[in-house]
């Protein structure tokens, strides 16, 4: 079997498992949280592999959301099993990371963080994506960065800036536009942000391909961006 072919049925299997789910959409375009009754499940991709070549390859996809995304699946719901937080929102979950005990906090941290992070990582992005935003983002980012080109020059160095592992984010609090990097897996809801745009900046998000050049990695990644989801997640 050819290659393509290959990654022809892994999306269909993904799209049967959406019917199966009884989803009018192939998937959360928003990110929101797709998830059993009392326990979490790792979001099908919305599109196959190799839709963000040469941005993104086939094989970094495959493992990123196949592996990685599926492990963080995996623990949360290891970490949760057979407690009432298994029934929550993963965004419940992550805003209220506080209160919850202390032997589960970590765990949820960071697995409930990757679950929650890679949704809106695979959901920002498509196929021929890039360009500018539109609407209410866009009018957002021209007031509060002076500009289109100043905001992903910030943005970029967000990315760069962030030492080890971790993801640069644009988040909004209060209506208002903010970047920051975030270590690990951690989640701007947990500290009272809402994400609007985020690029994962683990090694495993792009070593395959760019070996140490991140930058090169920031750089390529804009051209995939789904700037009509991402603005959703602003109002746009
Ligand atoms: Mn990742």
């Amino acid at each position: 079997m050819d290659d393509l072919g290959l990654s022809r049925r892994h999306f269909l299997a993904a799209a049967g498992a959406t019917a199966a789910l009884g989803l009018a959409r192939p998937l959360a375009t928003l990110g929101e949280d797709l998830r059993a009754a009392d326990s979490f499940i790792l979001t099908p991709l919305p599109y196959p592999v190799e839709a963000l070549e040469p941005a993104i390859d086939r094989e970094t996809m495959t493992i990123h959301h196949g592996k990685h995304h599926a492990g963080y699946v995996a623990n949360l719901n290891k970490a949760v099993a057979g407690t009432p937080h298994a029934r929550k929102k993963i965004e419940e979950l992550l805003t209220t990371l506080a209160e919850l005990p202390a032997e589960i906090q970590g765990q949820v941290r960071n697995n409930g963080g990757g679950h929650h992070n890679h949704m809106l990582f695979w959901t920002g992005m498509k196929g021929g994506g890039g360009g500018e935003p539109t609407g209410k983002l866009a009018d957002a980012i021209k007031s509060t960065f002076a500009g289109f080109d100043a905001f992903k020059t910030a943005f970029a160095e967000k990315a760069m800036k962030q030492f080890g592992s971790g993801w640069a984010w644009l988040v909004a609090r209060e209506g208002k536009l903010e970047l920051m990097s975030l270590p690990n897996q951690d989640s701007p809801l947990t500290i009272g942000a809402t994400p609007i745009l985020g690029l994962d900046v683990w090694e495993h998000a792009y070593y395959l391909k760019y070996q140490n050049r991140r930058a090169d990695y920031v750089n390529a990644w804009w051209s995939v961006v789904d700037w009509t989801t991402v603005g959703s997640r602003f109002g746009s």
